[in-house]
């Protein structure tokens, strides 16, 4: 991959780069689009990171299909898969570990401990295996987004971060491998995740005019409509925070930017979604 990628830049060939877990839909078709509107060569890695999931989570019953992701990489425009073992990703020996602090602590990084440091260790050294001029990541991790910006910020990684608007099916689910696990009466109550970010965006976007004069929004108003929402899974968290720190505050203002996150299990799946909205 090295050996591809620098012959590339050899040539002042920009590279665009998809990093994933593989068992691939249309949220990461749409990243691979994007990155090959923009770049000549796109690198798709497929890599299940056996470092961000925790010991009971899924690493082991994670979908795996190699054969088909490589089908839609190519219809979508990539160039180029980058599938390593594990093996090969941290072979006997392999000591290091990136920490991120900060945004990286809050709600995912709660729920689920170590698995921002290892996600933030995968993508560097993704990273510097692909060297790409632009890296795309999802709206549908919003954590992760900031926590992937956090790292290249802090150790001046000279790559642009790319943040592509979250891909849903018809009724609003945000589409994920994890989708795959639903039976039917689950995926219908996976759509209440959706239907909650909705309302509660409404509500803010539309404050009635009552409201509008009063001076905050107090933010238990804005996740008590999120759970009540929400009656049909197991809340893990329903949160209203501040977009860029992932601060929860008591009131929030006109002009300010509000990150509307939540996760919860339908069944013994854990979804998470988000919509970022702003007060009028
Ligand atoms: P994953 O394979 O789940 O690790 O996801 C790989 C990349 O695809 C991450 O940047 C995700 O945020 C992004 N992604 C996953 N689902 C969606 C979606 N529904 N819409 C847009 N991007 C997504």
């Amino acid at each position: 991959m090295q050996d591809i990628v620098s012959d590339a830049r050899a040539e002042r060939v920009d590279i665009g780069f998809v990093p994933t877990m593989g068992s691939l839909h249309g949220g990461h078709a749409e990243l691979i689009k994007v990155s090959s509107m923009r770049h000549s060569l796109t690198v798709v890695s497929v890599f299940v990171n056996p470092l961000q999931f925790g010991p009971s989570e899924d690493f082991g019953t994670y979908p795996r299909n190699l054969d088909s992701d490589v089908r839609m990489i190519r219809e979508h425009g990539g160039t180029h898969v980058f599938a390593p073992s594990a093996e090969e990703m941290y072979p006997q020996g392999f000591a290091t570990s990136i920490h991120i602090g900060g945004i990286a602590k809050e709600l995912e990084g709660a729920g689920r401990p170590g698995h921002f440091d290892g996600v933030a260790t995968v993508v560097c050294k993704l990273f510097n295996t692909v060297m790409p001029t632009e890296a795309f990541f999802g709206q549908k991790d919003y954590q992760q987004t900031l926590v992937v910006k956090q790292m290249v910020a802090d150790l001046a990684m000279p790559i642009a971060i790319n943040v592509v608007p979250t891909v849903r099916e018809a009724d609003g689910l945000a589409m994920s491998s994890r989708n795959a696990y639903l039976n039917f009466e689950e995926r219908n109550r996976a759509t209440s995740l959706f239907r909650a970010l909705t309302r509660a965006k409404e509500f803010i976007e539309n404050l009635e005019a009552p409201l509008q004069k009063r001076k905050a929004l107090p933010r238990l108003e804005i996740e008590a409509l999120m759970q009540a929402a929400l009656q049909e899974v197991s809340v893990e968290y329903a949160v209203a925070v501040d977009a860029a720190t992932l601060q929860s505050r008591d009131n929030y203002f006109s002009g300010e930017k509000i990150a509307l996150l939540i996760a919860a299990f339908a069944g013994r799946t854990r979804l998470i979604d988000n919509i970022v909205t702003e007060i009028v």
